[in-house]
């Protein structure tokens, strides 16, 4: 692939050191409006033919030529930014307009003093203005001396890993708005380039000037896409009508962001204070630890001498390659049996950025050129990580450590070193930035914690932390790798800080609350099978919020009194086809299996509006929230939802399978979903029913309790939603996020209302949203009049031992006042001296 005689390697221009062009201090080159390409700060005075070519144009003003080069590029050689306005004092032109060149030939010369006085700037570009047909691979970026190499370009079209791809039919285009979170990044990039895969079509995107085959992640990314910008799509070949369609929906629906939305608030910011004793970072995991500080060691290379053996090294770097493709299939085919979502995705990027043509390409090219195999694979992610830090979005720039984790692995694997840190059980580690294969190698080997220098808290290695429950800080500064190998240190990941000096008394203070706290767990924990009452004898049901059946088994194990919300969407998400009735039926009953005799309420399918799925195209909303979400697909996919409702009343024993219907604002949808029940029981010649519940989650359900709670057998408050639609805050917003609340008073008085019409009917009201798991809530609740609080799984001790620890009448009565105050603040404030947290 590396063979076609169409690659051109161009040679520096000019001494000096290398930027993207994102770097360059122009928004037109920055952009990349004129075309991809480099850009180097001049150190010499005379800039040399990039390669061999024929002069297309000398400006006038001489601080610029474009050459043609033999395989059609067309390079545009500029000298300084808004040197046209010197009128070409300073300029001489060496070439004339039409004359061939050789590579590394003078061009142009130009005084340096004079010019760097009178322009804005000496950083002078390099641009390819055809880049839609070529791809440009920098090669370094870092100083570069003349005639050194400094770029490939491969043509698009001859040389794209493609070439076997079918492009004889015709193109078609398309434009679309970005809704993923943060932009483009590695997993939503994945995702596009899964979906081009399913079709014969090469398929391409189009942002700024730039150009990425849908093939390379890397080029994806490259193209420094945000949340909402709008993309061009182009696709060629037989089947361009339909690829182009799922694009346009792959790239429209948001995938579900871990990373973003379960990132914790930063509760110390990036400032490094020199505090004595202290390094001050970002909490990317909370806990609090004591322990020997183990540094890791990075991987040195030794220098390369630039004369290997180009078919020795090719054959090496494929094995390593193949080695490390092998370890991370292992992981996948782990992760995906155990349900790890988030590592599943994280490492199927990972698998999708080792086949990237992009970096390959690169390697290639460098070992084509004498380089070491290690070097060549170590220099081709560099470079692309620096592409990615200066693209000047911090979650692209995160996802460098995901290159920087296939560059160890790799290269531990040509090295043939062992990939397996010696780290004591109980140790803190630190490193510059570790990897998540670094972190899932650590946390098999018991360590306590993990802290960084670099890093940030939306990265995947800081989401794997969250996983598994490993306190981690990162951000603290290039200090934290000069701290000495073993001194004991506390790493109090909750208020930001590692303390580097702690003595003996504070030592022992983490101690006891490290011990205190796996006391506590595992009190909870030994009594979590019991039903959890309050002091003065009132049931509360303390039930699971779960998306699968293994989910199921887990939350049983843990002590939960049932399933209280089962997210059908599970079964719909990532995938071409719909699940047919008899996969549903199956997939509800494992759930309901894995609960044992406890009952199940499982939600019929919330997505549409943001939540797209691919073989369901709805129409684009202006509003997404704000449309046809949850309930409201009845409306335009009848039949979808009389499917699933089929799946559900074949589930046996029905009578612990309850439905919940999502998004109701009114009765009359919960009065129709009640006749599409009754006319397929008729259909199954059932005579029994399951109970139907309706979800309370805008406020006109909470307002309309009573009338709903007349027709409904049970009513779960949502309370991400509620407090979405109650507050006008979007409950994914970065910026809101402190203040989306659901203590909020307004919340509480929906919350007292909707318990209130319900009990008009003897109707019983759960909460299933996120407060149910926020133990400072749980007075509150019971006091507002719940009687189920569905939980995340891990807490379902811990919400019990809670409910255990008070008084209902007590919480009735305190919970009354609390409608009156004026904030949500004011509300956790008061809880926390009414209901101090243990
Ligand atoms: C809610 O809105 O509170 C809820 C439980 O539903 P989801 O989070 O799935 O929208
Ligand atoms: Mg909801």
């Amino acid at each position: 692939m590396h063979n076609n005689n169409k690659d051109l390697t161009l040679s520096a221009p000019l001494s000096g050191p290398v930027l993207t062009l994102a770097k360059v201090p122009d928004p037109v080159f920055a952009s990349g409006a004129m075309g991809d390409g480099i850009a180097i700060d001049p150190l010499n005075n005379t800039l040399h033919a990039p390669c061999a070519g024929v002069v297309v144009h000398v400006a006038r003003t001489g601080h610029a030529v474009t050459l043609r080069a033999d395989n059609g590029a067309e390079l545009l050689l500029h000298l300084g930014l808004d040197t046209v306005e010197l009128q070409g004092e300073g300029f001489s032109i060496l070439v004339k307009e039409g004359t061939r060149v050789s590579n590394g030939q003078a061009l142009l010369r130009f005084d340096l003093d004079q010019v760097a006085q009178g322009c804005k700037s000496l950083v002078s570009l390099l641009i390819l203005t055809n880049s839609e047909d070529f791809q440009v691979l920098p090669i370094t970026l870092k100083s570069v001396k003349v005639g050194e190499p400094l770029l490939h370009i491969v043509p698009k079209t001859i040389h794209n890993a493609q070439a076997e791809v079918d492009s004889s039919g015709a193109e078609v285009h398309g434009h679309i708005r970005i809704s993923h979170r943060g932009g483009l990044h590695a997993r939503p990039a994945a995702l596009i380039r899964q979906t081009a895969h399913q079709f014969n079509s090469k398929s391409q995107l189009h942002f700024a000037g730039k150009s990425a085959s849908c093939d390379s992640l890397i080029g994806l990314m490259g193209l420094g896409i945000g949340e909402q910008d709008e993309v061009q799509v182009s696709c060629k070949g037989v089947d361009a009508k339909a690829a182009l369609q799922a694009l346009l929906n792959a790239l429209s629906s948001a995938v579900n962001d871990h990373s973003l939305a379960a990132a914790p608030t930063p509760i110390a910011q990036r400032t490094r204070t020199a505090e004595a004793g202290m390094l001050n970072g970002v909490c990317a995991a909370p806990g609090l630890v004591g322990g020997p500080l183990f540094q890791l060691a990075a991987i040195h290379l030794p220098e390369d001498t630039g004369n290997a053996n180009a078919e020795e090294q090719l054959q090496a770097l494929d094995r390593a390659l193949e080695r490390v493709r092998s370890e991370i299939r292992e992981t996948l085919s782990h992760a995906k049996k155990h349900k790890y979502t988030e590592e599943e995705q994280i490492f199927a990027a990972h698998l999708a950025l080792l086949e990237d043509p992009a970096l390959l390409e690169a390697a290639l090219q460098s070992i084509d050129q004498g380089s070491a195999a290690t070097h060549a694979w170590s220099q081709s992610i560099e470079v692309q990580c620096e592409v990615l830090q200066n693209l000047g979005n911090p979650l692209l720039a995160e996802r460098a450590n995901d290159l920087r984790d296939l560059k160890q692995r790799v290269l531990r694997a040509l090295l043939g070193q062992d990939w397996h840190y010696d780290v004591p059980a109980g140790a803190i580690v630190a490193a510059h930035e570790l990897t998540p294969s670094d972190l899932l190698q650590l946390s098999q080997q018991g360590v306590a914690g993990l802290c960084m220098a670099e890093g940030g808290a939306t990265s995947h290695v800081a989401i794997l932390a969250r996983g598994k429950g490993l306190p981690c800080l990162v951000a603290l500064g290039s200090s934290l790798l000069n701290q000495p190998q073993g001194q004991s240190v506390v790493l109090n990941a909750d208020g930001g800080r590692l303390e580097l000096t702690p003595n003996s008394q504070r030592l022992e203070q983490v101690a006891q609350a490290q011990r205190e706290h796996l006391q506590r767990r595992e009190r909870q924990h030994a009594q979590a099978h019991n039903p959890a009452h309050t002091r003065d004898g009132l049931r509360i049901e303390v039930a699971a919020n779960v998306a699968s059946s293994a989910e199921a088994a887990d939350a049983l194990k843990g002590g939960a009194d049932g399933v209280g919300l089962l997210r059908t969407e599970f079964l719909f998400v990532d995938r071409q086809t719909a699940p047919d009735e008899q996969e549903q039926r199956q997939a509800y009953q494992a759930v309901l299996d894995a609960m044992g005799d406890k009952s199940v309420i499982i939600r019929t399918i919330d997505v549409g509006g943001d939540k797209q799925l691919d073989y369901l195209p709805l129409p684009a909303e202006a509003n997404p929230v704000l449309g046809l979400r949850g309930i409201r697909m009845a409306q335009v996919r009848p039949e979808l939802l009389d499917q699933q409702l089929r799946a559900l009343l074949q589930v046996s024993p029905l009578q612990r399978c309850r439905i919940l219907l999502p998004m109701v604002s009114e009765v009359d949808e919960l009065l129709h979903i009640r006749q599409r029940l009754d006319a397929l029981c008729a259909e199954l010649a059932l005579t029994q029913r399951p109970e139907l519940g309706v979800m309370i989650e805008v406020p006109a359900a909470a307002l309309l309790a009573e009338q709903l709670a007349e027709h409904a057998d049970f009513l779960s408050i949502g309370t991400n939603d509620l407090s979405q639609y109650t507050l006008a805050m979007d409950r994914d917003h970065a910026g809101l996020a402190a203040r989306v609340d659901a203590l909020h008073p307004a919340l509480l008085r929906l919350i007292a209302h909707t318990c209130a019409g319900a009990a008009k009917h003897q109707r019983w009201v759960g909460v299933c949203g996120a407060l149910a798991s926020d133990p400072l809530a749980t007075p509150v609740l019971i006091g507002l009049g719940i009687s189920e609080l569905s939980v995340s799984p891990p807490q379902v001790g811990e919400i019990k031992e809670r409910v255990r620890q008070l008084d209902a009448a007590d919480c009735r009565r305190f919970s009354a006042t609390l409608l009156n105050l004026s904030s949500a603040a004011a509300v956790r404030h008061a809880c926390h001296q009414q209901w101090p947290l243990s």
